[in-house]
């Protein structure tokens, strides 16, 4: 490892893990950042409990503008379910 620059909390090593791992989904999600930034996307509540701020989940990363708004626990029970339904 040549990286210096300090890592200051656990999460983010986990987080570069994860974009290594998903290249596409850093990719759809840096996309709908800037739909988002040119008011081309507009950030809803979680569409399970209408808890704010939610976090976008795509449910096909080839169409980032294509989003489902789920705070973080439905995000969460959301790629749970996606995962479980892969494994069948
Ligand atoms: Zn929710
Ligand atoms: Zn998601």
């Amino acid at each position: 490892m040549s990286d210096t620059t300090p890592v200051t909390n656990k999460a983010f090593g986990s987080q570069a893990k994860w974009r290594d791992k998903n290249p596409k989904a850093v990719w759809a999600q840096a996309a709908l950042r800037s739909a988002l930034k040119r008011g081309l996307a507009i950030a809803k509540p979680c569409e399970v409990c209408g808890a704010e701020p939610a976090e976008a989940h795509h449910p096909d990363y080839d169409k980032p503008a294509e989003v489902i708004w789920l705070c973080r626990l439905h995000h969460k029970a959301e790629h749970r379910r996606m995962k479980a339904e892969r494994c069948k």
